[in-house]
């Protein structure tokens, strides 16, 4: 059984349907990139995956005992957060908070878990400075850290490389590239960045309150929808 399957979905607030007939797989070890303007439905349906809202019509089934909140999930970084007033160790750590039973101590396998991945994304160095005093690039390697304490089967993330530049983008798109591809992390992200989707995914969904196009990387390069939108630039 795949991963996620996503069957007819509609997605709505009240009565108002955002999304409608939503149909895509993912299989573990894939790269999925949902693209698609502002407005086509993407957070709505990240907030589904996420288990905060219900769909008003389909089935979205977890395969492998995935949970919900076993999603390691990386939002989208608001000013406020940008400013938020905890050092890069507390930070890494609250993504462990699914992890605890009822009393709310973190034990030697927490600690563990939290030096590792600070140590995969290079922050160990940063782990007594205050998380607002970080530049953008370091920031969201603190965050893709808290991500990876929740979970290193399936990581969410959600508009990643907003507002870093060039080549922070770029050390950051590689960093996730490494953790797919030599950690063995499955990873569905929301982009608006349609050229570095299609050079990185193996998977587009595009999204446009319906899918306009679900598939490989390949075809979606073949089709009307992939040629339309990216005016004819290639993957090599
Ligand atoms: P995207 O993430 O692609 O920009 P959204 O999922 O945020 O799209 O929004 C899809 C549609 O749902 C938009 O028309 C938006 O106005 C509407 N919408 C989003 N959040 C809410 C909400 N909390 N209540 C009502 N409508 C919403």
């Amino acid at each position: 059984m795949s991963l996620i399957t996503c069957q007819d979905v509609s997605l709505a607030y009240e009565s108002n349907i955002v999304v409608s007939d939503l149909s895509f797989q993912v299989e573990k070890g894939d790269y999925l990139c949902i693209v698609g303007e502002n407005g086509s439905g993407k957070s709505t349906l990240i907030k589904t995956l996420l288990g905060l809202k219900k769909v008003s019509r389909g089935k979205i089934l977890m395969g492998d005992d995935l949970k919900s909140t076993e999603i390691g999930y990386l939002p989208q970084q608001t000013t406020a957060q940008k400013d938020f007033p905890a050092s890069v160790y507390e930070v890494v750590q609250s993504g462990c908070l699914n992890r605890l039973g009822i009393l709310p101590f973190y034990k030697a396998k927490e600690k563990k878990i939290i030096k590792e991945n600070m140590e995969l994304l290079n922050i160990t160095q940063l782990s007594k400075k205050c998380y607002r005093e970080l530049s953008g690039g370091q920031q969201q390697r603190v965050l893709l850290a808290r991500a990876l304490c929740a979970t290193k089967r399936l990581l969410l993330l959600d508009e990643p490389v907003a507002g870093l530049d060039p080549l922070v983008t770029k050390e950051l798109y590689q960093i996730i590239k490494e953790l797919h591809e030599n950690h063995d992390i499955t990873i569905i992200m929301i982009s608006h960045d349609i050229q570095s989707a299609v050079h990185y995914a193996t998977h587009i969904l595009h999204l446009q309150n319906k899918s306009l196009f679900f598939g490989k990387t390949q075809d979606y390069l073949q089709s009307d929808c992939g040629r339309q939108f990216l005016g004819g630039v290639s993957n090599d």
